[in-house]
């Protein structure tokens, strides 16, 4: 999809992007989007992955937005641990939980292997966004606002059918889509009530999944200098040390670019107003 096309269909049309590029300061970077995915548990006890753990707590220390994806059948176990942990988090502010799924697993249709919010029924797919968001709710006292689907066996990790269910569920107003918007996005954010924040294939923090690369985001972000923000994706459970360094120099570098780091859902408010 070209660019012309790929900004009408985001609802952000030229005159939107303009204004986004003018605010703030002169010189400043675009908005970046931390999208982390895959904050888990598996059992009742036991405390939050420390990989986990120490990538929130830099992002707290250091005052970066950023937005982490829950897989929400996590919160049947009732760990104690955890909810207290994402509500803490919660509570301080400063970033978003935002609704990865319920079970992030790939499920069979004769024989054939899909991603959780494909090839299932409407009926099951809303039920799936319901069940998450009453739970959130009812353990955790946060409303998600924010979709994310989860992979698992290549694209995509979406249908019609979950679109659909994104127009409908009131709950969810952002949807952080897996690749650059095309037609289903595209028809869903012409509603207006649900905005898509696409991807940039070659802009992002890990070049493999689990694997943060400054020089693959460098030169991402150099080959599209006029896009006004960027959703950049992770997986801090895969992060070691030496990966989560990598991440630290990836934090500094887009500081020092002057970037806004935004949460999921405040980023798609500030598009949608753009773009009106
Ligand atoms: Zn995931």
């Amino acid at each position: 999809m070209n660019r012309r096309v790929a900004l009408a269909t985001t609802g952000l049309g030229l005159l939107g992007l303009h204004r986004l590029l003018a605010e703030g300061d002169a010189g400043a970077g675009p908005v970046v989007v931390l999208k982390l995915d895959d904050v888990t548990v598996r059992s009742a006890k036991g405390s939050v992955n420390a990989r986990w753990q120490k990538v929130c707590e830099y992002l707290e220390q250091e005052d970066l937005r950023a937005g982490c994806g829950i897989i929400c059948n996590s919160l049947e176990y009732d760990n104690p641990d955890y909810v207290a942990w994402i509500k803490g988090i919660a509570e301080r502010g400063k970033i978003e939980f935002w609704f990865h799924g319920w079970d992030h697993a790939v499920h069979e249709v004769d024989g054939e292997k899909f991603n959780e919010f494909s090839h299932r029924t409407y009926e099951d797919q809303k039920e799936r966004f319901e069940k998450s968001i009453r739970l959130a709710r009812e353990k955790l006292g946060i409303t998600l606002t924010c979709f994310g689907p989860g992979g698992g066996v290549g694209t995509p990790s979406y249908d019609a059918v979950t679109a659909r269910v994104m127009g409908e569920v009131p709950e969810m107003t952002a949807w952080l889509y897996p690749m650059p918007i095309e037609k289903i996005g595209a028809e869903l954010a012409k509603g207006g009530r649900v905005t898509i924040l696409d991807r940039v294939w070659a802009a992002n923090i890990e070049k493999s999944v689990g694997v943060p690369d400054l020089a693959k985001l460098e030169a991402g972000l150099a080959a599209n200098p006029k896009r006004p923000y960027f959703v950049l994706q992770g997986h801090p459970a895969m992060w070691d040390d030496a990966r989560f360094d990598e991440f630290k120099r990836i934090c500094d570098f887009l500081r020092a670019k002057k970037c806004r780091f935004e949460q999921p859902t405040a980023c798609a408010k500030w598009v949608a107003a753009g773009a009106r």
